[in-house]
């Protein structure tokens, strides 16, 4: 079912860079807001520069599809961070991880996105053939919406975490 999660997990820092290395990822393709980083955060923080440099070390890349309609947020974070990115990604459309993966050099099978929301997200990637994994949102915020949408995500939350051989 194309809104079910391969993985559900609580941050991106549950993902093991050398565990996906065994498990043959090539690319890690990222979610920016609320999955990388607080909304309100300009810069990476020590502990994402960390994971981004044993992914690295692992021969993985990061690299962000994000949908962000701010004009400078995601390339100037994704540049401080040292990563590429696609914004306007058009998630749950295809274009913007067809693209990532064409950025990267990599087949569907070999990457593996992770994002906070079902509907863009975990859609988009299954929709492109990429393994997902949802995490928990980084920070509410102020924003009443995101509580709505995180109530209608709850099922789909469920049945990842309740698939067999994770
Ligand atoms: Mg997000």
């Amino acid at each position: 079912m194309s809104l079910v999660p391969t993985r559900v997990l609580e941050s991106i820092y549950d993902l093991d860079p050398q565990a996906l290395a065994a498990a043959g990822v090539k690319a890690v393709l990222a979610d920016l807001d609320n999955t990388l980083t607080p909304y309100e955060e300009a810069l990476p923080s020590p502990a994402l520069r960390a994971w981004k440099e044993a992914l690295e070390a692992q021969g993985i890349a990061l690299f962000v599809v994000s949908n962000s309609r701010k004009s400078r947020r995601c390339p100037d974070f994704c540049a401080a961070l040292g990563i590429g990115c696609v914004r306007h990604a058009g998630k749950p459309g295809t274009k913007g991880f067809r693209e990532a993966l064409k950025q990267t050099g990599c087949r569907p099978e070999e990457a593996l996105m992770v994002g906070d929301q079902i509907f863009t997200d975990v859609w988009g990637g299954n929709r492109a053939g990429i393994a997902t994994v949802l995490v928990k949102p980084m920070a509410w915020g102020k924003n009443p919406g995101r509580i709505l949408r995180y109530a209608a995500e709850t099922p789909f939350r469920w049945l990842g975490r309740s698939k067999p051989g994770r």
